[in-house]
């Protein structure tokens, strides 16, 4: 069993830490909000009061920050992880991050003499409760290898994408995908709506045939076909628009960068932000489907 540092107990990281603790890993925890450290003391989780006591002796170090500019500070700062941990430790970064600032992260940690590998994650809060998350990682093999385990614990499906950053650029593509195949069936339920066809007969015929997908089928905007949906209990996340906008925004900074033209994402950053502007960012990303269905 290994000694796992883990970084940011917020609502992903408490119960993907809280994981590692029931896998019989011994894990210390570290957060800026000191409530977090404090409530995760509950699950096990070992309180440290600074980045580099988390580090102190470890073999893993666990990153589930907000964005690219948390975990480059994180990793680089002077009382920092690639300072302070152990050389030859594992450093996993589960946060979600733009691919650039993941893949200077990765240089860095080399150079620091650790290995390393992104593993950004899908499933949300219940399945980092459930330990049932999908890992997307990017990174040498041996690292992979290395991090399988200690993935294992906190989640079902562990998939490698490549080297540094490749989790990051699956996460991103895969988040845009879902993001305008969300608009795209809630114009198809407005237009439904529009032309006096029944929500539940466009979703029985769509859903059997060409323009079936995952937010149709699993997360159906419109309340009804879908019981389990979040349009049936008024759009609560669920995984919020804020978190979609994030992506949608992390995939165009990409795009740009390495100059593919996403017309569509492009579309679906500039409609998801709209929509959070409208001070709908708490709410699920399925609830787009309101701003979308105006009469
Ligand atoms: P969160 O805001 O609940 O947690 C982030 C934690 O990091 C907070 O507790 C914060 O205090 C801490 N933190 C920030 N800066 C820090 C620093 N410098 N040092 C130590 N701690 C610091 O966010 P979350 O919902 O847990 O999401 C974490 C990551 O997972 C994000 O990148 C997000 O995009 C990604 N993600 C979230 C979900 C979801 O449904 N919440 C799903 C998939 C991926």
């Amino acid at each position: 069993m290994a000694r796992i540092a883990f970084i940011g107990l917020g609502n992903m990281g408490r119960p993907m830490a809280g994981n590692l603790v029931k896998a019989g890993h011994t894990v210390t925890g570290f957060d800026l909000a000191e409530a977090n450290v404090t409530a995760a003391a509950a699950d096990g989780i070992q309180a440290a009061e600074s980045l580099v006591a988390a580090v102190d002796g470890c073999d893993a170090a666990i990153t589930m920050l907000p964005a690219g500019p948390q975990v480059a500070d994180v990793f680089g700062r002077e009382d920092g992880v690639l300072a302070n941990a152990p050389s030859g430790t594992l450093l996993i970064d589960c946060s979600t991050i733009d691919v650039s600032t993941s893949r200077d992260v990765h240089r860095l940690a080399a150079g620091a003499g650790c290995r390393m590998v992104d593993a950004p994650v899908s499933g949300g809060v219940g399945g980092a409760e459930a330990g049932t998350l999908t890992f997307m990682v990017g990174g040498e093999t041996e690292a992979f290898a290395s991090a399988q385990p200690i993935l294992a614990a906190m989640g079902k499906t562990i998939v490698h994408a490549g080297g540094a950053g490749n989790g990051q650029a699956a996460k991103i593509c895969n988040n845009m995908v879902l993001g305008i195949t969300m608009i795209a069936v809630s114009e198809a339920f407005a237009l439904a709506d529009g032309l006096g066809l029944d929500r539940q007969a466009l979703f029985d015929i769509s859903s059997k045939a060409s323009g079936q997908c995952w937010s149709l089928t699993t997360y159906c905007p419109v309340p009804g076909p879908v019981p389990t949906s979040p349009a049936n209990r008024d759009y609560q996340p669920g995984f919020t628009a804020a978190m979609m906008l994030k992506d949608l925004k992390l995939a165009q900074q990409a795009a740009n960068i390495s100059g593919t033209t996403t017309p569509l994402g492009a579309a679906a950053a500039s409609l998801y932000g709209l929509f959070c502007k409208g001070g709908n960012e708490t709410l699920d990303f399925s609830g787009i489907f309101k701003m979308i269905d105006v009469e």
